[in-house]
């Protein structure tokens, strides 16, 4: 005997068999249509359930990381690369003068620039590295296993990948693309504490624009 199993993500039938002939009756029947709709309803719960999770863990623009989880990550991943004796760099990244080329271009042009950069961030990292915004225009990138001069040439390809962007205006007329500005640290050879990490990584980041911007800092400062 099958019944249907349907909700709004599910779509099946639940279905119980006998050896015995004309095992079930009607009241058999009602009695598996109600489980079915009980576990159809179970089955949504959890779908809906992992969506909104998954959500929850993310800036809405740029679909990376947003602050919050990125600073769970971080912390789980510092904590295995502790445990398996391996580095952790993380870079800082701020894109330049991006009021001004929100006001010169407009905020859609803006947004699409956010975007496409964490497009050029996630196609530039393993699956195991992880990206967030860490608000408005400045990502986080935390790159387990990678040290000071991997992260570099990260860095450097994001840069380079940037550059080669193609954005238009909505008169078709091509839009220069911003340059950014960065800060590298490296977990356990500059801290190993992951909020000094962070600050270590924002200060370095402050450095390279005070230096005149679109640049990569990675040097102790006195
Ligand atoms: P600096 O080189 O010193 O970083 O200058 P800046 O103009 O980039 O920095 P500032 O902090 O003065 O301005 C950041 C700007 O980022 C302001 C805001 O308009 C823009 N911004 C932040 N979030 C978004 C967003 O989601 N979309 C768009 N289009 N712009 C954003
Ligand atoms: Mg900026
Ligand atoms: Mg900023």
């Amino acid at each position: 005997m099958g019944v249907p199993m349907r909700g709004s993500h599910v779509d099946g039938v639940m279905a119980i068999s006998s050896y015995r002939p004309n095992a079930f009756d009607r009241s058999d029947m009602e009695l598996l249509s109600a489980i079915a709709q009980r576990a159809a309803l179970a089955l949504d719960n959890t779908y809906h359930h992992a969506i909104v999770e998954q959500e929850s863990k993310l800036d809405s623009l740029t679909r990376v990381y947003n602050h919050g989880y990125f600073i769970k990550k971080i912390n789980e991943q510092t904590e295995t690369c502790q445990a398996l004796n391996q580095p952790l760099s993380l870079i800082m990244l701020d894109i330049d003068h991006f009021k001004q080329y929100n006001d010169t271009f407009g905020h859609l042009i803006g947004d699409e620039i956010l975007t496409s950069l964490c497009d050029i961030i996630r196609k530039h990292i393993k699956q195991t590295d992880a990206v967030g915004r860490w608000g408005g225009e400045e990502f986080t990138i935390a790159l387990p296993n990678s040290n000071l001069a991997q992260a570099i040439q990260v860095a450097e390809r994001i840069r380079a990948s940037m550059a080669l962007l193609k954005v238009c205006s909505d008169s078709q007329i091509a839009v220069p693309v911003p340059t950014m500005s960065m800060g590298i640290a490296v977990y356990p050879e500059d801290t190993n504490q992951v909020a000094k990490l962070i600050d270590l990584a924002d200060k370095r980041l402050y450095v390279a624009k005070e230096r005149g911007r679109d640049q990569i800092e990675c040097e102790f400062q006195n």
